[in-house]
């Protein structure tokens, strides 16, 4: 990575990121008896599609997979030609438990951005997390946000109590990029004071430290259920790659 401005941040030359690739929810809005990240998008595991577009990113100089712990084994095999591939761990009961684990794996004295990413978000491009590691080595802490298309209502026991102002809001992606230290930091308290985490960039926003949204993309879509696989695979059967 050369010096100099790339995409509204000053790029450093120390710049390298490590990724943890979490895997290891059972994705039951999936309807599928594999754990979702395991399962095919047009011929390919989920997993695998993601950790391949994290190995083609420059920045990228790790990969840490974390999976359901008895699908250890064949994480490892389905991963063998990923280059950056460091190691595949157990994950936890909740996805904070997961990061977690990989984390435990980012090796003593690493010291750029981690990147924590969604297996479930199979069609993430290099551009993309690119985008997010600059932003996270400059500031701290970034993210994708994709503005939202749908109004938002707010209901309480099935009765609408407000609409809430869309132009306001955006909905939170993965990869989330943190300087090492800073996730460390956030990570530790969020786990004193018992906070349920859905991502991990609301641990450092609950510290009031700074987390730069960068745009967001809509095929990087989190692929939850049936319908949304064959939105991917019509996707991919369009443009390839
Ligand atoms: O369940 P959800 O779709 O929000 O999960 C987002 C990502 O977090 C998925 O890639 C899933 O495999 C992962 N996850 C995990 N460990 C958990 C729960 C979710 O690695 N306990």
């Amino acid at each position: 990575m050369t010096g100099g401005r790339a995409g509204g941040y000053a790029a450093r030359e120390t710049m390298r990121a490590l990724a943890i690739l979490v895997a290891a929810g059972r994705g039951e809005r999936m309807g599928a008896d594999e754990p979702k990240a395991f399962l095919p998008v047009a011929g390919e595991p989920m997993l695998l599609r993601a950790a391949r577009a994290f190995d083609a990113a420059p920045s990228v100089e790790g990969l840490v997979a974390v999976v359901p712990a008895d699908r250890i084994g064949a994480a490892r095999e389905m991963l063998a030609g990923v280059r950056s591939l460091r190691d595949v761990v157990g994950g936890g009961e909740r996805r904070q438990d997961s990061v977690l684990a990989g984390l435990q794996s980012v090796p003593a004295g690493f010291d750029g951005v981690i990147l924590v990413h969604d297996a479930a978000r199979p069609l993430v491009e290099v551009p993309l997390i690119e985008a997010v590691v600059r932003a996270a080595d400059e500031i701290g802490a970034a993210l994708p946000v994709l503005g939202l298309v749908d109004t938002v209502k707010r209901v309480r026991d099935d009765r609408v109590v407000e609409t809430l102002d869309r132009d306001a809001l955006g909905a939170a992606q993965t990869p989330q990029g943190f300087r090492v230290a800073v996730l460390h930091r956030a990570y530790k308290l969020a786990f004193r004071d018992g906070v349920n985490l859905t991502d991990e960039a609301m641990a450092v926003e609950r510290l009031g430290e700074p987390v730069v949204a960068v745009q967001g993309s809509a095929r990087n879509r989190k692929l939850t259920t049936p319908e949304d696989l064959a939105w991917a695979e019509a996707l991919l059967r369009r443009r390839p790659e």
